[in-house]
C-alpha cells in the first residue's frame, strides 16, 4: 500500500481505535453510548435498538482490520479471487462475529452487569436470507472460510431489497409472506460505498465502425437504458486472525441524470417508471430453488451482477496497472457459483475488447484463465437456457460475443472431429431452437469445471458434461462441498463447544480434523455422559422451538428424526411422510411392541409456483394434524412441521437431531450440506447412496451410517421399466399406507387434495422412484429405533460421526479451491 495510505490509516488507528478495546468495560461504555448517544434509547427501550448498539459495539471492532485488509489486498503482487453468486445465504451475523473477533465471553459479561439477556438480544436479528438454500448457503460458508484462511478472496452478489418469503402454515397450506428484511433502518453490517458506483447497460443495439487512428474494427453498444449499481460491503471476518474479507452487494439505483431529458421533455411520468424498473432489478430474490423460470427480470439480475462486479475488478486494475493486461490473468480468478453468473464469460471479452480494445485472442486468453465454473446440479429442469432472442433485445452486444464464441469453439470441435456434425450439434452453445445454453457457455469459457461432490462430480463426466469431457478432460475436477464449523459447531452448539474445549482443546474450530481425537474418548464413561447429557439439552431448545412455531408439545427424549430442507420431489419428503403413516397405521393396529417414541420433524419451503411440492406440505401438515391429536398414539409418534426453516431455524435444529434423513433418490442430489452440518453435532445418518453422503459414510463407516435405496445406476436401469404397482402388489405394509391415503383419512373434508401426490408416486414415470425404495427405507427405519434403544450404541455412533466430520469442513474444502483452482497466496493481514 502507498505510504500516505499507511500513514493515514496509521494516524487513525492511533487516535480511533485506540479507543477500542474488547474488555467488558470497553464492550459496555460502547454499547450504552450508541444505545443513547446514536439511538437516543435506554436499557428498557425495545430488543430492536438494543441489537443496533450492540451490533454498531461489535462492528465498530470490525472497520480497522477491514481497512487494513483491503489495503494489504490492493499490492499488485497479490492474486485474488473473486466468488460471483447470485445468492448468499447468511443468516444472522452478531454471534458469529463476536465469535471470530472472541469477544462473545466479554459482551455476553458486559451485557449480563447491565442486567440484559445477550441471547434475547441475538433472537432479535433478522436472518439475511439472501438465498433459497444450499446453493447461497456454501456462499456464506466459503466466504467465512477464506476469510479464516486468510486468503484474498471477494464476494460479489445482489442485495435484494426482499430475501426468500417468510413462510406461514394456514391451515396446513404454505402461505408466503414478503421479507422485507432491511426493515425501516439500515442492515447494521453494511456500508455503503457510492464512490464505486458502476453503470450497466441494457437493451439497444450494436454499431461497427473503423476507428480512424488504428483502423481496428470497434462495436458499439448503443445501450437505450443504464442503470447503475451501488454497491454495499458486508464485512466477513477470519477466526481471530485479523483478516476482514468483503462480500460486495449490488443494489440496483435509477441513474437520474440520464432520464432529465425526458423530465425535461415533459415526461414526468415515464420518467418515473423508467426509475422504477431500473430499481426493480434488485427488488427481490426468485424463490426458485433447482429449476429455472425463464423470466426476463431474472436474466437483468444475472447480467447486473456480472457486469457490474467485472467493471469493477477491471476498473481498479486499470487505476493501478495503466491499462496493461499482461499480467490480469496471473493475478484475477473468477469463480462461478452454477451457471447464473455465467454471463461473465461474455462480459469479460466486451470488456476487455470494447473498452479496454484489446484484441479477440488476447481477451479471450485472458477469460479462459481466469473463469472457473461450479456446477450445482445435474436435474434438466434446473439447466438454464435463455433464448436468444430475449438476449438479442435486452443484451444485444454480450449476445454477439457468444454468438462470436460458438462460431471458434465450434470450428475447433469440427477440426478435432472432422465431419462430426452430430458432435458440433451436441456441442453448440445454441440449441435446435436457438436458445443459449448457459452451462456450455460457462465450460467453454473456463479453465476448470467441477462438480460439489465425488459422485456428482463423476456424473458429471460420465453423463451430462460427457462430450466436453472427452474435449477437455483437464477442465474438470471435484470439490466436495462443507460447511463452516465456526457457525456449525462453535456457534450454535455452545454445549458441544463447551465440550470439545475441555477435552481436545480450542484447535478444532481452525483445524476440523482434530475432532478424531474424540475417538480416543469413546470409552470414557464420563465423557459420553457429557455427550449425551449436551445432546438433551440441544433437544429441548428444539422442543422449545416446536412450541413456539406450532404449539406442540413433545418429549425431548423420544428420537428426534429430521428432515428440513427445501421441499422437493427429488429431495423424497413424500418417502419420509409414507413412513410415518406406516408406523401411524402399526400404532392403529396395535403393532407397538417394542417401538421406539419418535418425533418426526419436517420443515422446509416449497417454491411459491410448485405446485406439487406445496402438496406435499400440506399433506404433511394434514398427517401431522390427524397423528397429533390421536390419544391412542400419544408420545410414540409426533409429526411436526417448522414453519419458515431458514439459517437461523436450523441452527436450533440441528444440534438437537438425533437422525438425520438424507434420502434423496440416488442421483440427484449434487451434494447437500444440510447432511454435514447434522453429521458435526452427532446426528446419525439415514440415507441413500447419493451426493455427499457417499463420503459421509466413507468416513464414518458402514456401521455409523444407515444405509438404504436403489444406486444411482440401479435407478438409471429401471427407467422406462419401473414398475410402481408390483411393488404395492408385494408390500401389505405399502398397500395399507396407501390404502389410508386412498380412503381420505388424513383429508376427510377436505377431498381429492392428495390425488396428485398418490397419482405421481404409482406412475411409471414417476422420476423419483418412491415405492421402490419404501421397503428398504422402512427396514432400515427398524434397525435405526432398535438402535435408538441401545442407548450405549447410539452414543457411539453419535461421537463417531462427530468424529468423523472433520473433511466436511469448508475450510478443508477452500483450501483444494486453493491449491487446485486459486492459486492464492495466504496474507497476513499486519496489526501494529
Ligand atoms: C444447510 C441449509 C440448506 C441445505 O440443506 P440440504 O439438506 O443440503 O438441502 C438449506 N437451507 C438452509 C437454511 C440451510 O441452513
Amino acid at each position: 500500500m502507498s505510504t500516505q495510505d499507511q500513514t493515514s490509516l496509521d494516524v487513525i488507528n492511533h487516535r480511533v481505535s485506540k479507543r477500542l478495546t474488547n474488555d467488558k468495560a470497553g464492550l459496555e461504555t460502547d454499547f450504552l453510548h450508541y444505545l443513547q448517544n446514536n439511538l437516543g434509547r435506554e436499557l428498557t427501550s425495545e430488543v430492536d435498538y438494543k441489537l443496533k448498539a450492540l451490533a454498531y459495539t461489535v462492528r465498530d471492532r470490525l472497520m480497522g482490520n477491514w481497512k487494513q485488509t483491503w489495503l494489504s489486498y490492493r499490492e499488485n503482487t497479490n492474486k485474488r479471487a473473486y466468488y460471483l453468486s447470485m445468492e448468499f445465504l447468511i443468516g444472522r451475523s452478531l454471534v458469529n462475529n463476536m465469535l471470530n473477533l472472541g469477544i462473545e465471553n466479554q459482551a455476553t459479561e458486559a451485557l449480563r452487569e447491565l442486567g440484559l439477556s445477550i441471547e434475547e438480544i441475538e433472537e432479535a436479528e433478522i436472518d439475511a436470507g439472501l438465498g433459497n438454500g444450499g446453493l447461497g448457503r456454501l456462499a456464506a460458508c466459503f466466504m467465512d472460510s477464506c476469510a479464516t484462511l486468510q486468503l484474498p478472496v471477494m464476494g460479489y452478489g445482489l442485495r435484494y431489497e426482499y430475501g426468500m418469503f417468510r413462510q406461514r402454515i394456514q391451515n396446513g397450506f404454505q402461505v408466503e409472506e414478503p421479507d422485507h428484511w432491511l426493515g425501516f433502518g439500515y442492515y447494521p453490517w453494511e456500508v455503503q460505498r457510492r464512490e464505486y458506483t458502476r453503470r450497466v447497460k441494457f437493451g439497444g443495439y450494436c454499431r461497427p465502425y473503423t476507428d480512424p487512428h488504428t483502423g481496428h474494427l470497434i462495436v458499439h453498444w448503443e445501450n437505450d437504458e443504464e442503470v447503475l449499481a451501488v454497491p454495499f460491503d458486508v464485512p466477513i471476518p477470519g477466526y481471530k486472525n485479523h483478516t476482514v474479507n468483503t462480500l460486495r452487494l449490488w443494489d440496483a439505483a435509477a441513474d437520474e441524470a440520464f432520464k432529465l431529458s425526458e423530465f425535461n421533455a415533459g415526461s414526468y411520468f415515464e420518467a418515473v417508471a423508467a426509475k422504477n424498473e431500473a430499481e426493480n432489478i434488485t427488488m427481490v430474490l426468485y424463490p426458485n430453488d433447482s429449476s429455472e423460470n425463464g423470466k426476463e427480470l431474472r436474466l437483468r439480475q444475472q447480467y447486473f451482477l456480472v457486469s457490474a462486479s467485472l467493471q469493477d475488478v477491471v476498473e481498479q486494475w486499470v487505476k493501478h496497472h495503466n491499462a496493461d493486461f499482461t499480467r490480469f490473468a496471473e493475478s484475477n480468478v473468477f469463480q462461478l457459483n452454477d451457471t447464473h453468473p455465467s454471463l461473465a464469460v461474455a462480459e469479460l471479452m466486451r470488456i476487455l475488447v470494447d473498452e479496454q480494445h484489446l484484441g479477440w485472442d488476447e481477451a479471450w486468453h485472458i477469460v479462459t484463465h481466469t473463469m472457473a465454473y461450479t456446477n450445482h446440479t445435474l436435474l434438466p429442469e434446473a439447466l438454464e437456457k435463455w433464448s436468444g432472442d430475449l438476449m438479442r433485445k435486452l443484451l444485444p452486444r454480450p449476445l454477439d460475443i457468444i454468438e462470436e464464441i460458438n462460431h471458434r469453439f465450434l470450428a475447433q470441435v469440427a477440426q478435432k472431429w472432422p465431419g462430426d456434425m452430430e458432435r458440433q450439434r451436441r456441442l453448440s452453445i445454441f440449441d435446435e431452437h436457438g436458445m443459449v445454453r448457459m452451462a456450455y457457455l460457462a465450460i467453454v469459457g473456463s479453465f476448470s469445471v467441477n462438480g460439489v461432490a465425488a459422485l456428482h462430480s463423476q456424473l458429471l463426466k460420465d453423463g451430462l458434461f460427457n462430450d466436453f469431457y472427452q474435449l477437455w478432460p483437464e477442465r474438470f475436477n471435484n470439490k466436495t462441498n462443507g460447511v463452516t464449523q465456526r457457525r456449525w459447531m462453535a456457534g450454535c452448539n455452545p454445549g458441544l463447544r463447551d465440550l470439545l474445549n475441555t477435552n481436545i482443546g480450542e484447535d478444532w474450530v481452525t483445524d476440523l480434523s482434530q475432532l478424531s481425537q474424540l475417538e480416543t474418548y469413546l470409552q470414557d464413561s464420563d465423557f459420553r455422559q457429557k455427550w449425551a447429557q449436551v445432546k438433551l439439552q440441544n433437544k429441548q431448545r428444539l422442543a422449545d422451538l416446536i412450541k413456539k412455531d406450532t404449539g406442540l408439545t413433545v418429549n425431548p427424549t423420544s428420537m428426534f428424526d429430521v428432515q428440513v430442507k427445501r421441499i422437493h420431489e427429488y429431495k423424497r419428503q413424500l418417502l419420509n411422510a409414507l413412513h410415518v403413516v406406516h408406523l401411524y397405521a402399526r400404532i392403529k393396529r396395535g403393532a407397538t411392541q417394542n417401538m421406539t417414541p419418535r418425533v418426526v420433524v419436517f420443515g422446509g419451503k416449497a417454491a411459491p409456483g410448485y405446485h406439487m411440492a406445496k402438496a406435499i406440505i400440506k399433506l404433511i401438515n394434514n398427517v401431522a394434524q390427524v397423528v397429533n391429536n390421536d390419544p391412542g398414539v400419544g408420545d410414540l409418534l409426533k409429526v411436526v412441521f417448522i414453519p419458515n426453516y431458514r439459517v437461523s431455524a436450523m441452527e436450533v435444529i440441528c444440534p438437537g437431531t438425533d437422525l438425520s434423513e438424507q434420502i434423496s433418490t440416488a442421483g440427484k442430489e449434487a451434494s447437500g450440506t444440510g447432511n454435514m452440518k447434522f453429521m458435526m453435532n452427532g446426528a446419525v445418518t439415514i440415507g441413500t447412496l447419493d451426493g455427499a453422503n457417499v463420503e459421509i459414510r466413507e468416513a464414518v463407516g458402514d456401521e455409523h451410517f444407515f444405509l438404504f435405496g436403489l444406486q444411482t445406476e440401479q435407478v438409471q436401469d429401471l427407467i422406462g421399466r419401473y414398475q410402481p404397482q408390483s411393488y404395492i402388489d408385494n408390500d401389505v405394509d405399502l398397500q395399507a399406507v396407501l390404502n389410508l391415503l386412498e380412503v381420505g383419512h388424513f383429508n376427510q373434508f377436505e377431498p381429492g387434495i392428495f390425488d396428485d401426490i398418490l397419482a405421481s408416486i404409482k406412475s411409471p414415470q414417476d422420476e423419483w422412484m418412491t415405492l421402490a425404495d419404501f421397503r428398504s427405507y422402512v427396514e432400515v427405519q427398524e434397525q435405526v429405533a432398535q438402535a435408538y434403544q441401545d442407548a450405549e450404541r447410539w452414543v457411539t455412533m453419535s461421537i463417531m460421526n462427530s468424529a468423523r466430520s472433520g473433511m466436511f469442513s469448508t475450510d478443508r474444502t477452500m483450501s483444494e479451491y486453493n491449491r487446485d483452482i486459486w492459486h492464492l497466496k495466504p496474507i497476513q493481514v499486519q496489526t501494529d
